[in-house]
Formats: structure tokens, sequence, C-alpha cells
């Protein structure tokens, strides 16, 4: 019998899987579950909307999406609409790709004011997710404060600051775009515990600040002469070592720039850890103290400053909302997994396998992986697989939106785009379905077996 396979959650980590296991198994069946009527994961709400041609990796596995033996169950969230011992009565092999989607939280005193987000939401509101669309934040403030350094605090910090020219041929909605080209930013800082050398931005994301129209990079020259790659203090990799030698180059550049040049000032504030957010009703500053490296660890001096700003991002690290049936480690935040493997016949690929780091491509690895697992344990397979999740689905009146449903969506968004921009997104899960109206296969199956009603997740559910 064919193996039936269900994939939790569309970003990157599931497509990987879903593609090595079309060559692993051929005549497999899988199937994805996704929370989102909308595919692709952070490739399309993570991802910066100014970084079109990284999102192009969905046209590959739009085709892998379309592979016969593959559907897509979109607008079905695990958790819900289906339990994880259902899917593993249900399925052969069951892979959790669901990603990190929670962001670690800011532990200082006031940490949580009014005014301090942490990435992951803050992120999902400027690039439509519609879990954070209504996210409001008041972006009537001159100063922002970026915690982290890493590439996620370089993308918040250049959407902040570029122009509407600059992000004409972007996706970045019209509500957020309203608001950031509205708000009176003036500065925006990013604060890192370490040093330029020890920071983990790409060099290609990093110089790409240096060409903005109306904002100038800015690094204390003092920065740039400690703990260098070749120094005592550093035991790096042969590979981090030259990422570090690229990014002082750059460093040095933006040393060199007058603070006057532009009217916004993008300023990396190193050798700093938040210690509190200061203000009353809301985040009016931070306070942060020195730092210095012992043994690549930051050291806190006893020196401490403060940075006034209204708003605070911080980019310090992701982990998985908790879910019945998903062993999730507490320290790591992630799928409790040995290589891939988390018990019989369930897995663990992607973000959600191995925590939030590295790019698009390190994905595909974890993919490869989970499908030589399951050509280890394959039993003779046989479960029911995909009939029986419809019939499941039908029974609890959940409308879920199939690839082709998401292609229309996709084709509404093109159509409604402005000139240059690729898409004019649809950020309510009613809009989107909506687009579909009740011509569906999935929509017309459910009216015809129950009397039911779209509820606000966009789900429908008994009347
Ligand atoms: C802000 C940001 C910017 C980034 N920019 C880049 C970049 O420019 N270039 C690059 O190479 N990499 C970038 N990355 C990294 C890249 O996006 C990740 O490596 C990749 O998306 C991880 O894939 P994943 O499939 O594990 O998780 P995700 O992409 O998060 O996909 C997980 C999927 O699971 C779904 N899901 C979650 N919970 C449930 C549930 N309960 N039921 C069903 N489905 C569920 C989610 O909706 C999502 O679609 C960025 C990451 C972030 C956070």
């Amino acid at each position: 019998m064919p193996l039936s396979i269900a994939i939790i959650g569309a970003g990157p980590g599931g497509f990987y899987t879903a593609s090595a296991l079309i060559k692993s198994h051929p005549d497999c069946r899988i199937d994805f579950i996704e929370a989102l009527p909308t595919p692709f994961g952070l490739i399309r709400g993570g991802v910066a909307p100014d970084h079109q041609s990284t999102k192009a990796v969905s046209r590959a596995f739009a085709k892998t999406a379309g592979h016969e033996g593959v559907a897509y169950f979109g607008n079905v969230r695990l958790g819900q609409d289906v339990s994880v011992a259902e899917l593993r009565d249900t399925y052969d092999a069951v892979v959790l790709a669901l990603g990190a989607p929670m962001d670690r939280e800011l532990e200082i005193p006031g940490g949580d004011k009014p005014g301090a987000f942490g990435a992951a939401a803050f992120v999902g509101w400027y690039n439509g997710h519609p879990d954070f669309v209504d996210l409001n934040p008041d972006m009537n403030v001159e100063r922002v404060c970026m915690i982290g350094n890493g590439n996620v605090a370089l993308d918040i910090a250049r959407v902040l600051v570029k122009t509407p020219a600059e992000m004409a041929t972007s996706d970045l909605p019209d509500y957020a775009a309203k608001a950031i080209h509205g708000a009176p930013i003036r500065e925006v800082t990013i604060v890192g515990r370490r040093g330029p050398a020890q920071a983990k931005f790409t060099n290609k994301e990093l110089s790409e600040l240096k060409d903005m129209a109306n904002c100038v990079p800015l690094v204390a020259p003092g920065d740039l002469t400690k703990d260098l790659p070749d120094g005592p203090n550093n035991q790096m990799s042969e590979r981090d070592r030259r990422l570090a030698k690229k990014n002082l180059a750059t460093f040095r550049d933006f040393a060199r720039r007058d603070p006057t040049d532009r009217r916004k000032r993008l300023r990396f504030q190193f050798y700093a850890k938040p210690v509190e957010a200061l203000g009353d009703a809301r985040i009016e500053g931070l306070r942060l103290e020195r730092t210095r490296l012992q043994n690549g660890r930051a050291i806190g001096t006893g020196e401490f400053f403060e940075i006034p700003c209204g708003l605070v991002v911080s980019a310090i690290g992701y982990r998985m909302v908790p879910i019945k049936g998903v062993p999730i480690d507490a320290e790591t935040g992630v799928v409790r997994n040995r290589c891939g493997r988390v018990g019989p016949g369930f897995y663990a690929a992607g973000w959600a396998k191995r925590g939030p780091t590295g790019v698009i491509g390190t994905n595909k690895g974890d993919g490869d992986a989970v499908a030589a697992l399951i050509a280890q344990d394959a039993g003779p397979g046989g479960k029911p697989g995909r009939e029986a999740l419809e019939a499941l689905l039908r029974a609890r009146g959940v409308r879920w939106v199939s690839f082709q449903d998401w292609q229309r969506i996709e084709a509404a968004e093109i159509a409604a785009a402005e000139p240059g921009a690729p898409r004019r997104k649809l950020i309510r899960i009613k809009d989107m379905l909506a687009v579909l109206g009740q011509d569906s296969a999935e929509s017309q199956a459910i009216a015809d077996n129950c009397p039911c009603v779209i509820g606000r997740s966009g789900n429908i559910s008994q009347e």
C-alpha cells in the first residue's frame, strides 16, 4: 500500500520534506495541513517585503504542491481543527513542520510595557499575517530601539527607515505603509551585547544599508578595534572569521559617515545589554549596561546609560506554541526530537526541529533527513489518510482551502496590486475566503452535508 503522510505546516521545512519524499517514495500520498489559507510560512509572513527575490523560492514549492499525490489543506489548524492523536491514527507518518512562531520574551523590568513588541509580532504586522494585523503599534515615535544582532533586526530597521519610493516594489500592506511612512521616526538604534565582529548579520544585508535614500548608517569607530576576528578573545570557525572580516569592512565605511548627511540615522550600539524598559504608561526609553567580552561572552561592566525611544522591538529568538500531543523541550522551545525523530511514525523538520536558525535553504537538510527516516521506519502503510481527514473535517464543518483555491486568492492579490508592486496582500482570512465564494469544492461539499455559518476565524461552525 502507498504510504499516507501528513506534513503539518506549509513553510520551507514542510515543502523541502515533501520534495524529498516525492523522490524517495514516488507513490506516497502527502497531505499538507496548514493553519492559514496561504502557504509558504515565513516566506510570506517573515521575509522582508522589500526582499521579493528571496520569496521567489515559493515558485519551486508551488510545483511541489502541484505534484500528483500531494494535497493542501489550508485554513486547518493542528490543535484546534484536528488533533495530533487523530492525525497519527489516520496517517502512516506525521511530520511536524510548524515553525517556531512565538517570540521569546524580553526578560527585563518593564519589558512588557506598551510600546514593546517581539519581532514575530511586529514583522507579522507589517507583513500582513492574519494573526498580527490588529497589533496597532503606536508609530508616533521619533526613536526606535531594535534588540538583537541578526538579520531580522536589520530587516525591521530597514523597513522602518526606507522611503515610500524605496518600498514601491514591495508588498508592504497599505495600513502598515501608512503607519510607517507617516511616523516621525528620526533614529533607529540596533543594540547588541557583543561587538561588531560577533554580530550574526550576513554581509549582503548589512551592505544594503550603505545606499539608503534618506538614512545614514552609523557606528562608533572605537567599537571596531576590539575583539577582532584574529584576536585572542575569538575562537571562531574559519567561516565566521571570513564573515566577521567582511562585516568589519562594511562597519568601517559606516564609521566614516557624516551623521547629518541624511534626515534619518540608523545607529549600531554594540557592547550594551538592556537592563530595564523606562517609562510610566508606555515605553520612553531603555536603560543599558555596557559590556565587555570575556571568553566570547558579554559581561556587564557596571556602567549604565540610557537611550530614549518610544518603540522597542526585540529580535532575540522564537519558540513554539504549545499544542497537545507535541512534546516541546522547555529549554530550546522546539520539538523534543532525535535527529528529526519524535516517536514511531512521528517526525519534525525545519525550525520546529532545530530551532530558529539558518536561512530558507538550511531547512532542506531536515527534509532529506525526515525522508530517510521514513524510508528506514516504513511499515506496510495502509492507514486511511486523505479520505479519512476529509471526512473528519467535513463532519466538523471546517472549510479547508485547496492549493487551487490559494492560487485564486493569489490571483486576486496580484490583480489588486499597485503598478510596480507584486501584490496587494489580503490580510484577513474572511476576505481570502470571500474570494472563493461558495464555489470551492470543499465549501460546496460542506454545504451539501451540514448547515453551517462562517465563524470569526474563517472556519465554518455548526449553527
Ligand atoms: C523575520 C524573518 C525574516 C527572515 N528572512 C529570511 C530571508 O530573507 N532569507 C532567508 O533565507 N531566510 C529568512 N528567514 C528564515 C526562514 O524564513 C526560515 O528558515 C524558514 O521559514 C523556516 O521554515 P519552517 O517551515 O520551519 O517554518 P515557517 O516558515 O514558520 O513555517 C511553518 C508553517 O507552519 C504553520 N503552522 C504553525 N502552527 C500551525 C498549526 N498549529 N497548524 C497548522 N499549521 C501551523 C505556519 O502557519 C507556517 O506556515 C527569516 C525568518 C524571519 C523570522
